[in-house]
Order: structure tokens, then C-alpha cells, then sequence
């Protein structure tokens, strides 16, 4: 077991807390907060304890100065005063005086947000690369760091690994629950275990597949990356997605597990991708060449669901079909329908995929929905977390 918050004591002491506050804003108004509160019980442990609450996190990606003003997390130092009735005070700076000064008038229960971590990336990726001085500089802020950032959990950056070399550390309460959650499905998961795997491409989850098809009895592939296993498999896919120098992959697959491996049987196509678009229903064969498939169809639905129906496990990553488009969100919504109406344990991993569930209002029918796409996916493959290593057992 992992040392957490509640494993040190807190009182008077500056604890850096590692938030994953990358929430989707525009024009400096957050369209989803779910991240925000899923970090106040954390936020609020510290807070009870009398500790002085420095808070960190990085937001979307920085390669240019024009980056940095849509990036900003003063919105989110805003929404959090809100959330935790107490004025968050935010500083526009990742590291200097102003900084130092605002953390030494710091009195106990105070909070403080600091400016995106990625703002460093502008000068020689030092948050993304972890740069030794600047680990070592955030760590210098604080006594105590807690790394709360489960979406972040498997990069090697300076906000937490580069912190962790450096402070006595453990983890919030909400990597302690994704970690909880989610090792249902390492530790000896209960049998039937099936995935449903979708999204868009192969390549972005080869890892996932050669290595989650180890541990579950059938992978159900969906999503635009199963027409390069249906091209591997030998189907005509018209116009739909596929990545050539994939196929062999999808062969070497299809070969080793012909009976774990579950391709759709049917499709949805359309031959443009808006809101607008006439579907066709087409089996396997009937695909014509200027047609995209879009969703997987209603018989392959039939199929899965047998699939799934007598599981006690079940993970999902990716959905099965263009989501985002009315015209092709019916394979998705159903296998949300099917997975809730089983009794098994159930897991949504991956950001789309989460926010299908929640924009089809299932997400309190599920046992599990992680916060952290890439991240839950690295820990189900039991791919090594440094910045998860690096913290002290109990
Ligand atoms: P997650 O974020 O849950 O890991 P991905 O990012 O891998 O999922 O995939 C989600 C994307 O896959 C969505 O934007 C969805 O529109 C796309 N997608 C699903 N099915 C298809 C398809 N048949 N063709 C093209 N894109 C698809
Ligand atoms: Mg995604």
C-alpha cells in the first residue's frame, strides 16, 4: 500500500498537492468541472488538517505564447473558491518572488493555485521532460507533496516526479480510489472478463490490445479501429478508416486468438460525417466503396450483448461508434444500456468514453468511470508508473 495523505501530519505545514485540473475551458468559461470536484475531497482533507494548501496542475498543451492565454488556470482558481467557499488566491507565475512571497504570508487553511506547470514547456520542455531544477525548485515551496493527478500518473514531468525526488510524498484520496478501482481488474478479475474496445484508431491501443487480451476471456472490437482488423480479416471497408501498416498487426491477432477476438458482423455507413447523413445498414460484403462505416449495427449489438450478458467483469475503452453525431451513437448508447443492465463490475476508462457515458446519462449505473484515459489504461497493462514508484510504501 501506497503512504497517503492521511499518513502524515499535516498541521502548519506547506503541502503541495499535484491536482489534474485540465479541464476544457472556453473563452475562460469551464464547460466540465467534474475534474475540479473529484480533487476537493483531497483539497479539503488538507484543509481540515490545518494545512497551509499549495495547489498544482497543468492544462492543456504549451508550444506557443498565444498558448498560454487560452491555458490559463485563473478560471479554475475562481471556480474553486466557489467549490471549497474559501477564496483560492491564484499567482500568475510558476516560479519567482511573487510567488515565494504570496507561500511565506501563508497562514494555516490558506489556498493557493500556481500557474500551469506547462507554461515551462515553453522554455526547453521543462515540465514535460522533468527537468531536475525545476522538480527540485516546486519542491523547495513545500514540505509535504500529495500527488492527486491520476490523469497524469504515468508521465515522468517535474510536477511529479520531479517533486517526489525531492519532498516526503504520498497520494490523494482520488488515486487511492483509482487504484483501488481499477486493480479489480489486475488482481485476479472475476470471470467472465470481457473489454469492449473501440475508438479511433489501432495504433493509438496496440499495446492495450496485445496486452489486455492476455488477461480477459473475449475482446469485442469496435469503433473505427476495427475496420483495419475487418480489412486484416479480409472484408471490403469502402471508404472507412484503416491503417495499412497496421493490417499485419490485426492479422497476427485474429491469428493467435480466433476465438477471444469478436469483430462486428455489421455496420452503420454514411458517405459524409455530419449530423445530417443518411445511414445505411450494411453485413459484412455489402460495404460499397465510397461508404464510411460509422457505428457498429444493431446485429453485432445482438452479438455482443451475449457477450456481455453473464460477465462479471466488464471494461470499456473507446467508443464503439462516431459518438459525437446523432446518426451513429446508437452502438454506443446500447452497449452502455447492456453493460449497466448486467450485474457484473463494471469500468469506463478513456476520455471520450467518459463523457459518452455521462452525455447518455449512464455514469451512475457504472462501478468505475477513471478519471485519467492513457493513465488507467498504462496501469491496466501494468505498464511501470515512475512517478507512482517513487512514493513511499506504507
Ligand atoms: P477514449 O478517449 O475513450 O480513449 P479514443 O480517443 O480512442 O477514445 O476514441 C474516441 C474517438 O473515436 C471519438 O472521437 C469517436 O468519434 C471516434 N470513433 C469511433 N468510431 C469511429 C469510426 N467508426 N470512425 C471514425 N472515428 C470513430
Ligand atoms: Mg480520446
Amino acid at each position: 500500500m501506497k503512504k497517503t495523505i492521511k499518513d502524515f501530519e499535516l498541521s502548519g505545514k506547506k503541502v503541495i498537492i499535484r491536482c489534474d485540473f485540465n479541464v476544457p475551458i472556453e473563452n475562460g468559461v469551464i464547460k466540465d468541472d467534474s475534474r475540479i470536484k473529484a480533487s476537493l475531497k483531497t483539497i479539503r482533507y488538507a484543509r481540515k488538517h490545518n494545512a497551509k494548501v499549495i495547489l498544482l496542475s497543468h492544462l492543456g498543451r504549451i508550444k506557443t505564447e498565444e498558448d498560454k492565454k487560452k491555458n490559463t488556470l485563473k478560471p479554475v482558481a475562481e471556480k474553486l473558491s466557489v467549490l471549497l467557499r474559501k477564496k483560492v488566491k491564484f499567482i500568475d507565475q510558476t516560479r519567482g518572488e511573487k510567488l515565494e512571497n504570496a507561500i511565506a504570508q501563508m497562514k494555516d487553511k490558506d489556498v493557493i493555485l500556481i500557474e500551469n506547470t506547462r507554461f515551462e514547456d515553453l522554455d526547453g520542455k521543462k515540465e514535460s521532460n522533468n527537468d531536475p531544477s525545476l522538480g527540485k525548485y516546486w519542491a523547495h515551496l513545500g514540505d509535504i507533496f500529495i500527488n492527486d493527478a491520476f490523469g497524469t500518473i504515468h508521465r515522468c514531468h517535474a510536477s511529479n516526479l520531479g517533486i517526489e525526488n525531492n519532498l516526503p510524498s504520498g497520494i490523494g484520496f482520488l488515486v487511492e480510489n483509482e487504484i483501488k478501482k481499477l486493480s479489480k481488474l489486475t488482481n485476479n478479475p472475476k470471470k467472465p472478463y470481457t473489454i469492449i474496445l473501440g475508438g479511433s484508431k489501432v495504433s493509438d491501443k496496440i499495446g492495450v490490445i496485445s496486452n489486455l487480451i492476455t488477461k480477459a476471456d473475449y475482446l469485442l472490437i469496435g469503433g473505427g479501429m476495427a475496420f483495419t482488423f475487418l480489412k486484416a480479416a479480409g472484408f471490403n471497408i469502402g471508404s472507412s478508416l484503416c491503417e495499412k501498416e497496421k493490417i499485419d498487426f490485426c492479422k497476427e491477432m485474429l491469428d493467435k486468438y480466433p476465438n477471444k477476438l469478436i469483430l462486428p458482423i455489421d455496420v452503420i455507413t454514411a458517405t459524409e460525417i455530419n449530423e445530417n447523413a443518411k445511414t445505411q445498414e450494411r453485413f459484412l460484403g455489402e460495404i460499397e466503396e465510397e461508404e464510411i462505416g460509422l457505428d457498429i449495427g444493431p446485429k453485432t449489438v445482438e452479438v455482443f450483448k451475449q457477450y456481455l450478458d453473464d460477465c462479471k467483469t466488464i471494461f470499456w475503452n473507446g467508443p464503439v461508434g462516431y459518438f459525437e453525431l446523432k446518426p451513429f451513437q446508437n452502438g454506443t448508447k446500447q452497449l452502455l444500456d447492456i453493460i449497466t443492465q448486467t450485474k457484473a463490475y463494471t469500468v469506463v476508462g478513456g476520455g471520450d468514453t467518459a463523457r459518452a457515458a455521462s452525455d447518455f446519462n449512464y455514469q451512475n449505473k457504472i462501478s468505475h468511470i477513471s478519471t485519467g484515459g492513457g493513465a488507467s489504461l498504462a496501469f491496466l497493462e501494468g505498464i511501470k508508473l515512475p512517478s507512482l514508484d517513487a512514493i513511499d510504501e506504507k
